[in-house]
């Protein structure tokens, strides 16, 4: 091997998952930190589990409530327009 050119290995690097398992592996870095492994992983475990790293089912949720209050008021209107109708009517 060339010398000053190779990084450092570590033959007994940890890679810690965020479930809590560690595994022992070669690595050039000492600790590497990772989300899922497959001690945790739904094809693994036969578990369903949401693995939500970019929050996108936390902004899908603020949405549909934003969406599901708009239809209240849009629902609303409705239901104000139909009684207008019908007092109109009523007139006649
Ligand atoms: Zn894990």
């Amino acid at each position: 091997m060339k010398k000053d050119i190779h990084p450092i290995y570590y033959d007994k690097a940890k890679i810690i998952c965020a479930c809590g398992n560690t595994i022992v592996t070669g690595s050039t870095q000492p600790e590497i930190h990772i989300e899922i492994c497959s001690a945790c992983h739904p094809f693994f475990t036969g578990k369903q589990k949401l693995i939500d790293a970019a929050r996108r089912i936390d902004k899908f949720q603020k949405r549909l409530e934003k969406q599901t209050e708009l239809a209240k008021v849009k629902i609303g209107r409705k239901a104000k327009r139909t009684r207008q109708i019908k007092i109109k009517k009523q007139a006649q």
